[in-house]
């Protein structure tokens, strides 16, 4: 089954007001966003002017976090009304970042999940074994529990327009990539996941992005695979021409 690919770039604690404007011109100038489904994930107070900059190019603006609850005492979270107000039309969850550094757990990244789903903005949920749970064998099985934990109680409406991202956490970061086969094998494993969950039509549908230093040199080999669906890009977003270039290897999708 066809699925529209998705190249995201995740920013991470990157690029004040200005130079958001600055990177987002340099992106719009090589014009290349149409080969995908583009999305920017900027700190929060840079979401406003990346808005404003992406209007009238096909880029979605993302954030990297969205609260679990609508409004109240949760000091230093963002609530997906504000996010709406801002523009927002995307949301990272679960990311190894916060889940290492900010003790984010499934039941966090499940609930955020349903939030961001009950405001009608689309979560990009990663999920992906440590170097230690992979040298012990149970990369499949750590996935398996991240996937089952985020979608707990999501009906299939929602889950069909979840975004995945499946994110070895040794690989983040690390200028160590999964190789092709690895990366393609994880994800196939996560949509037979997802097919049981929702059932095979459901989990064909649902967007599944490979993210792990991913780059403008290995993006074709990684797209060139049939389960990967696009990537969740850190450093290399980070610069427009290598972001651009891993936006044009989404071609082959089509
Ligand atoms: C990420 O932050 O999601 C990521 C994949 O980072 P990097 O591309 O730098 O490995």
């Amino acid at each position: 089954m066809k699925r529209k690919p998705v190249i995201a770039g995740n920013w991470k604690m990157n690029k004040t007001v200005a130079e958001t404007k600055e990177l987002i011109a340099q992106i719009r100038k090589l014009n290349v966003y149409k080969a995908a489904e583009v999305v920017v994930c900027v700190p929060f107070t840079d979401l406003a002017s990346a808005v404003k900059a992406c209007k009238g190019a096909r880029i979605g603006v993302g954030a990297q976090n969205i609260a679990w609850a609508d409004k109240g005492a949760f000091t230093g979270e963002i609530s997906a009304e504000m996010l709406k107000e801002a523009g927002v039309k995307y949301a990272v969850i679960g990311h190894s970042e916060r889940r290492q550094y900010f003790g984010e757990t499934d039941a966090g990244v499940n609930k955020r999940t349903a939030q961001s789903l009950k405001h009608g903005i689309i979560p990009i949920v990663c999920v992906g074994e440590t170097e230690s749970e992979r040298n012990d064998g149970v990369t499949d099985k750590v996935n398996e529990s991240q996937i089952r934990g985020a979608f707990a109680g999501i009906a299939a409406e929602g889950a069909r327009k979840t975004i995945v991202a499946y994110e070895p956490v040794w690989a983040i970061g690390t200028g160590r990539t999964a190789t092709k086969e690895d990366a393609d094998a994880a994800i196939g494993f996560i949509r037979r996941v997802l097919a049981k969950l929702y059932g095979k039509p459901v989990a064909n549908r649902i967007r599944i992005l490979y993210g792990g230093s991913m780059n403008a040199k290995n993006c074709d080999e990684l797209m060139s695979m049939p389960e990967i669906d696009g990537g969740l890009i850190g450093g290399a977003s980070l610069i427009a021409a290598d972001f651009c270039r891993i936006i044009e290897s989404a071609k082959s999708k089509f």
